[in-house]
C-alpha cells in the first residue's frame, strides 16, 4: 500500500496547508492501492511563492550549471527507473514490460534530448545590430494526465529545467506515483529548492489555481479538449501563455503499394498498445477499397491475437485506466454496434476469463469516416477501419476530422509516402515506422497549440527579447 501525503514545495516534503485525502485505485483488480493527498489554493500559493524565489537564481544560471544538474538528475533516474516502471503498472494498469519499457524509457529520452539540446541551444542571436534574446518566460505550471504519465511529465520539466524556468508540476490523481519518485529523484539529484515543486490534487482546484494565478506566467497542459478550452479561458485574465497537447483521431493511411498484411497487422497491433490509450494512435486506419477483404482478414487475425491480462504477467495488454474510462469504451462500441458499423473483432463485455479489473476487449470496426465511432476520440483499444478509393480519396478522409495531432503513411515508395504527408493537416507523421526524440510534436486543428519534443520544447518555455542598436 502506497501512501503519499505530502508534496515538494521549497525544496522540502511538506504537509498540505488542510489535510484531505482520496484513495488510489488499481485498474487491475479494482482494490485501493494507496493514497494520496488532495491540495488546495493555499497550497499553490506556497509553490507559486518558492518557484518566483527561485526563479531570481535558477533563471540566470549558466548552461553548465543547468547542464550538472540535468546530469545529476539522469544518474539518479538511471538508479530507479525499475521503481518507476513499477508505479507506472500499478496506478495506469500497463503491462509490466512496456511500463519498465517504453513508459520509463520515453521519460529518460526526453531527459536525454533536453541535455542534448541545451548543449547546442543558442540563447543569443545577432541579427545586423539587433541581439535576440531567449529568456526563461518564469514560472511555469505543468498539468498532465495519466495515460503516458513519464512521458507528459518529463518532457515539460527537463526542457523547463534546461531553458531556465522554475515549475509546479500537477499530475493526474488517477496516476499520482510515478510523479511523487520524479519528485524524489528530482529532489536528489540536488535541484536547488523552489526550481520545482510537486502538488498533487484535484484539476478543478489545483489546476485552475495555477491557471489564474497572478504569478504564473505559462501553463502547459496535455489532456483532453474540454480541460485544454476551460484552462485557456481561466489563464486569459492574467494573459498567460498556455501550450496545449490535446486529444486526436490520426489516420494511418497504407497505401496500395505497401505489404498490406504486415502492415494492417502493425496498425491493429499498435493501435492496442497501451490499451489505446494514446493521444497519437492511429486510430483510424485507412486501407484501399479494392482490398478490404485482405485488411479486415489481416487486422481481425492481429486483433485477436492480442493477448489481455494481469499487467504483471507476460500479456501484451493491461486494463484501461479506471471504471469511469471502461464505461465511455463500452458506450462507444456500443455505438458503433448501433450506427451499423461492421464488428470485425472483439466488442462488448469483458475478455472472457476476466471478471474483475477495467480490462476492455482490443476491438475492430470496419466504417466510413461519418460515424461517431471515426469521428470522435475512443481513448480505448478500439481501431476503425475505413475503405478509400485513391490516394486523393485517402487525404480527403485523413483531414476530415477536427483533430490533427497525428499521422502515418505506410508504402514502399518513399517519394510518394512524404507527397502524402505533406498533404496531411497533421502536428506529426510517421512512414513506415519512423521516430525521432528531436522530432516536433503538437497538435493542428482541436488537437492543440504549441510544440514539445527537441528544440521546439525549449520556445515553449522562452521568451523573445530584442536589443535593438
Ligand atoms: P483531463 O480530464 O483533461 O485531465 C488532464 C489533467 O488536467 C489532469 O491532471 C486533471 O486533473 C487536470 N484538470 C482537470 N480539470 C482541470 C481544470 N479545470 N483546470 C486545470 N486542470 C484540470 O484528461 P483525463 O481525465 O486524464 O482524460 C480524459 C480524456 O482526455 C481522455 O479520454 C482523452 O480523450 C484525453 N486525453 C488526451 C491526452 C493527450 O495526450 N492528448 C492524454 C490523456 C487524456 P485530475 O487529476 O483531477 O483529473
Ligand atoms: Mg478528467
Amino acid at each position: 500500500m502506497r501512501e503519499y501525503l505530502k508534496f515538494y514545495i521549497d525544496g522540502k516534503w511538506v504537509d498540505p496547508t488542510t489535510p484531505k485525502t482520496v484513495e488510489v485505485i488499481n485498474p487491475a483488480t479494482e482494490a485501493v492501492s494507496g493514497t494520496i493527498s488532495l491540495g488546495s489554493a493555499a497550497d499553490v500559493d506556497k509553490a507559486v511563492a518558492a518557484a518566483r524565489r527561485a526563479f531570481a537564481t535558477w533563471g540566470e544560471t549558466s548552461v553548465k550549471d543547468r547542464l550538472d544538474i540535468l546530469q545529476a538528475i539522469q544518474s539518479e533516474y538511471a538508479k530507479r527507473s525499475d521503481e518507476l516502471g513499477d508505479a507506472v503498472v500499478e496506478e495506469m494498469g500497463a503491462p509490466v514490460s512496456l511500463g519498465r519499457g517504453f513508459h520509463v524509457g520515453l521519460g529518460a529520452g526526453h531527459l536525454q534530448t533536453a541535455i542534448e539540446v541545451l548543449k547546442e541551444f543558442q540563447f543569443e542571436q545577432q541579427r545586423g545590430a539587433t541581439l535576440i534574446r531567449y529568456e526563461p518566460i518564469g514560472v511555469c505550471g505543468l498539468i498532465t494526465p495519466w495515460n503516458w504519465p513519464m512521458n507528459q511529465t518529463c518532457v515539460k520539466i527537463f526542457p523547463a529545467l534546461a531553458s531556465g524556468c522554475t515549475m509546479i508540476l500537477k499530475p493526474p490523481q488517477l496516476a499520482p506515483y510515478s510523479a511523487q519518485i520524479l519528485a524524489e529523484i528530482i529532489h536528489d539529484a540536488g535541484t536547488p529548492a523552489g526550481v520545482f515543486n510537486m502538488i498533487q490534487g484535484q484539476g478543478s482546484v489545483i489546476g485552475n489555481a495555477l491557471s489564474t494565478h497572478q504569478d504564473v506566467d505559462m501553463i502547459s497542459f496535455t489532456g483532453s479538449e474540454p480541460v485544454g478550452v476551460q484552462i485557456q479561458k481561466d489563464a486569459a485574465d492574467t494573459v498567460k501563455r498556455v501550450g496545449l497537447e490535446l486529444g486526436g483521431k490520426s489516420a494511418w493511411i497504407v497505401l496500395d503499394d505497401a505489404d498490406m498484411a504486415n502492415n494492417v497487422a502493425g496498425a491493429t497491433g499498435g493501435m492496442m498498445g497501451n490499451s489505446g490509450q494514446t493521444c497519437s494512435a492511429g486510430s483510424r486506419l485507412l486501407v484501399p477499397a479494392s482490398r478490404l477483404e485482405e485488411a479486415i482478414k489481416a487486422s481481425a487475425d492481429a486483433c485477436n491475437a492480442v493477448s489481455v491480462g494481469d499487467p504483471n504477467g507476460n500479456f501484451a495488454m493491461g486494463p484501461v485506466v479506471s471504471k469511469s474510462q471502461f464505461n465511455i469504451i463500452q458506450d462507444y462500441i456500443q455505438k458503433g454496434l448501433d450506427e451499423g458499423a461492421q464488428l470485425i473483432a472483439g466488442g462488448l463485455g469483458r475478455p472472457e476469463g476476466l471478471d474483475k479489473g477495467w480490462y476492455v476487449k482490443p476491438t475492430v470496426f470496419v466504417t466510413n469516416n461519418d460515424t461517431v465511432i471515426a469521428r470522435e476520440e475512443i481513448f480505448g483499444p478500439v481501431l476503425v477501419v475505413i475503405p478509400y478509393n485513391d490516394v486523393d480519396d485517402a487525404i480527403r478522409i485523413a483531414n476530415d476530422s477536427n483533430f490533427g495531432l497525428g499521422g502515418y503513411v505506410s508504402g514502399s515508395d518513399a517519394d510518394e509516402c512524404r507527397r502524402v504527408a505533406r498533404k496531411m493537416r497533421t502536428g506529426a507523421i510517421w512512414i513506415n515506422g519512423g521516430f525521432d526524440f528531436h522530432a516536433p510534436f503538437g497538435g493542428y486543428k482541436r488537437s492543440g497549440n504549441g510544440r514539445e519534443w527537441g528544440e521546439y520544447g525549449f520556445h515553449e518555455y522562452l521568451e523573445i527579447k530584442s536589443i535593438i542598436g
